[in-house]
């Protein structure tokens, strides 16, 4: 049997040994050290944004926006309920309370529900926004596999009612917009604050690790500050706030700076193998691959492909096992987060797409180490497999 085609496995074809090897040799290993300064320098430069700072995941990138934005206990915050539930964890260390916002078409959320969340069933006044008594403060809008968000509009609801807005670009590092007010402008740069993750199966990777930019630069070094015990002094252990173990450690930041030098060549490769699948599924009757946002460029980190639940009537489980066994590595894009039980009670705000998608959504192999035969392989073995299911 040909090799296991995996949904996605990092990729170290650069600078990653010599780095680390460096990072060693110098002692340097834990939060200080050249590397992490050189990486935030780095990305800032990428992202075409003042500063950043990074820190120990995705998942604290967004904790840490959150405490710097100001919420706090019996808050709201607007979140959506088709992604990864590390999106919205953070809002419950805040002992806030989250409000699921459905998507669009894109997975993102729909700025239309937004909008109507905020007018119909919220108060405005005193220039702050109230959900049964509640101060509604900010919105947490995920780039769904590397797709963009329509910010205009959410970036304008956001405005007139005096939200926060926390950018989960923990997906889409690299996307950017093409056309419009955002034009050249990266996921992650247009809200309040933008979290990068660079966790094993995402863009690039530290092994775990993440990022937090601001469009003031002052709150990153608040946020930097934050991370690293909210340390005064260096020397005499003055603190004047509750800081957080969240910085980065120096052995992460020597391979983050050697993948960030691979990021182009990534984002070239996911880009043309995504045009693949496009090409070899053109005809298929039973599932098709989801487009990326008009007016962007999008990192293609995750392929989605639409399975026709009319035809294929198995479950996402059965679909996933019989492509294992045929050596392709697929996934099934998440389970609501508002069904897990930490959020059950929580409120719902008109959900249609988002469980339409979620029975859908298969994620099909996507790796930048992948070849054009892997592509055709995986390609010719899903549409094998979802026949054979059709005619059952
Ligand atoms: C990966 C991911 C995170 C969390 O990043 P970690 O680095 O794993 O903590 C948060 N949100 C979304 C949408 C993600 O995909």
């Amino acid at each position: 049997m040909s090799k296991f085609i995996p949904l996605s496995v990092p990729n170290f074809e650069g600078n990653e040994r010599k780095y680390v090897d460096d990072a060693l040799d110098q002692g340097w290993v834990s939060t200080g050290g050249a590397y992490i300064n050189t990486l935030e320098e780095r990305l800032a430069e990428f992202l075409h944004t003042e500063k950043t700072a990074c820190v120990q995941s995705g998942t604290s990138a967004l904790h840490l926006s959150l405490v710097d934005a100001g919420v706090q206990p019996g808050d709201v915050v607007l979140v959506p309920p088709l992604t990864f539930i590390a999106a919205v964890n953070p809002v419950k260390y805040q002992f806030a309370t989250p409000v699921f916002i459905d998507c669009d078409d894109s997975f993102c959320m729909d700025p239309e529900k937004l909008k109507g969340f905020c007018e119909q069933e919220c108060i405005f006044t005193d220039d702050a926004l109230y959900f049964k008594g509640q101060h509604v403060k900010a919105l947490v809008v995920v780039h769904v596999f590397g797709n963009l968000a329509d910010m205009e509009k959410i970036m304008d609801i956001a405005a007139k009612y005096k939200l926060k807005v926390i950018e989960d670009a923990t997906e889409a590092l690299g996307s950017k917009f093409t056309e419009g007010k955002y034009k050249g402008k990266y996921a992650g740069t247009i809200g309040d604050y933008g979290a990068y993750s660079f966790n094993g199966n995402k863009v690039i990777t530290t092994g775990g690790g993440g990022a937090v930019t601001a469009r003031d630069a002052a709150r990153v070094d608040h946020i930097k500050y934050l991370s690293t015990q909210a340390k005064d002094d260096p020397h005499y252990y003055i603190h004047h706030e509750v800081g957080y173990n969240y910085r980065m450690t120096n052995l992460q930041a020597a391979l983050g700076v050697a993948q960030l030098e691979e990021l182009p060549e990534f984002l070239r490769r996911k880009k043309k193998f995504y045009e693949e699948y496009l090409a070899l599924f053109r005809n298929f009757e039973l599932g098709s691959i989801m487009p990326f946002r008009e007016g962007t460029d999008s990192n293609h980190w995750f392929y989605s492909l639409n399975i026709d639940r009319t035809k294929v009537h198995q479950t996402m489980r059965e679909i996933i096992t019989e492509l294992e066994k045929r050596g392709i590595g697929t996934r099934a894009i998440w389970d609501l987060i508002n069904k897990q039980i930490p959020y059950q009670g929580e409120v719902t705000y008109r959900l249609e797409k988002a469980p339409f998608y979620a029975e859908r959504i298969l994620n099909i192999p996507c790796s930048t180490s992948l070849t054009d035969e892997d592509i055709k392989r995986a390609a010719e073995t899903i549409k094998e497999v979802l026949t054979e299911f059709a005619n059952k």
